[in-house]
């Protein structure tokens, strides 16, 4: 067996793009002739993520709102665009100089996410960080080379109690610091100063009873789930090359009532406990809102998926993190403002893509589904492709090396 750092050292490093069968014209008209594929992969790619909220928004829906949207949509597939077309030029010009394993695609991945990360919109940035991040906690988890990540990886209960974690942190911080992080459901609001706690009744919803109140809530996000789910079905069956007649039993075959659940059971719960525990404990608002918060994670059991776990993590984190920065916001700590105010998240996001991208090429079994589409629709497939072919090319020289000891 030839180990992979040694084949990069000793082999890969002779051959040009197209010996290795990278791509098969010279580099240059490569990247003239690549160039629409990159904005087709991308403005494929972020449609779905993008435009989705338009579909499940309809009902609310106005001039202003669709054109921030496609707005938004824009600036993810150029950034997308960029950072990939930015990788494919430097991997090929990195061939021509020194080349190791890390030169094949974690330098260039780096530079090129570097490159670009400053240039987009904060939203847009946050956007990929997340993802970005995301997908790397996901392939911790799938290494397994730690205690701790093995212990999160093979049990579903500390993955629900991480999970409650997260959600009573991040709903926390939506209501007492109104942090913008994106979560399953909105927080409730904070009830005004209640005056007298002897008749004091369920403060949350002045205008409606606690049974309205939950009613609306499961409704709204049953129906939310619902529409998830049905789009999910039609995605990934219009996407499997099947006959009409086998889509449409792929259709109903493909259905599966995950975010449905998983948004009922969240809201249901959450709503629930913080009106019964406002009622029979007025006056504690904040502490009854972060139990039902943290009793709401445990809907982390009707879909316990990795993807789920390590978008909550990220989003806990980022969470405490703009909860330190507002706490101490007024510090005379020179360093500690210095620290708050570093860019950490700009400064880990091109670490965070070179070590995706090294991963998704070399050592695909720890790759997460999410992550694989994101490094393949940015950078038009080059993982994918790169991963085969340098396979390929392996296995023949293993077949060198045995032909000759034979
Ligand atoms: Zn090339
Ligand atoms: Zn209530």
């Amino acid at each position: 067996m030839v180990g992979m750092s040694k084949f990069f050292e000793e082999h890969a490093k002779h051959m040009s793009c197209q010996a290795l069968g990278i791509h098969s014209e010279p580099c240059l008209e490569h990247f003239l002739r690549d160039m629409p594929k990159y904005v087709t992969s991308n403005f494929k790619y972020f449609a779905p993520l993008c435009l989705l909220p338009i579909v499940i928004d309809w009902r609310n829906l106005n001039k202003k709102k669709i054109r921030q949207r496609l707005e938004y949509y824009f600036h993810c597939s150029t950034m997308g665009v960029t950072i990939g077309y930015i990788i494919n030029c430097l991997i090929c010009l990195m061939r021509k100089g020194r080349f190791g394993i890390y030169h094949f695609v974690f330098i260039p991945s780096f530079i090129g996410s570097a490159s670009v990360h400053f240039l987009a919109s904060a939203r847009v940035i946050e956007f990929f960080e997340t993802s970005i991040f995301q997908c790397n906690i996901e392939t911790f988890l799938l290494m397994k080379k730690f205690l701790i990540s093995r212990l999160i990886f093979d049990s579903k209960i500390l993955q629900t109690y991480i999970f409650m974690i997260s959600s009573a942190i991040i709903l926390q911080g939506k209501l007492l610091y109104n942090t913008k992080e994106f979560w399953i459901l909105e927080s409730n609001s904070q009830p005004k100063e209640i005056e007298n706690q002897e008749n004091c009744k369920c403060q949350l919803h002045p205008n409606m009873g606690c049974q309205q109140y939950l009613y609306q809530g499961v409704k709204k996000y049953f129906l939310l789930g619902l529409t998830l789910d049905i789009l999910k079905s039609v995605i990934s069956t219009v996407s499997a090359k099947r006959s009409s007649q086998s889509k449409r039993l792929d259709l109903i075959k493909n259905f599966q009532i995950r975010s449905l659940a998983l948004f009922t059971v969240n809201v249901g719960v959450y709503r629930f406990t913080h009106c019964f525990l406002n009622k029979y404990i007025p006056g504690c608002n904040s502490l009854n809102h972060l139990l039902s918060s943290f009793l709401a994670g445990v809907c982390y059991t009707f879909y316990p998926q990795k993807q789920l776990f390590a978008f909550a993590v990220v989003h806990a984190i980022r969470t405490l993190w703009s909860i330190i920065q507002i706490e101490n916001a007024n510090t005379k700590n020179t360093f500690l403002r210095r620290l708050l105010h570093a860019p950490i998240g700009r400064i880990l996001f091109p670490f965070g893509v070179a070590h995706l991208v090294h991963i998704d090429c070399l050592k695909p079994e720890y790759s997460s589904i999410l992550g694989s589409a994101i490094t393949n629709a940015i950078t038009n497939k080059y993982p994918l492709t790169g991963r085969r072919q340098i396979e390929l090319v392996k296995q023949k020289v293993e077949a060198t090396y045995k032909n000759r000891n034979l």
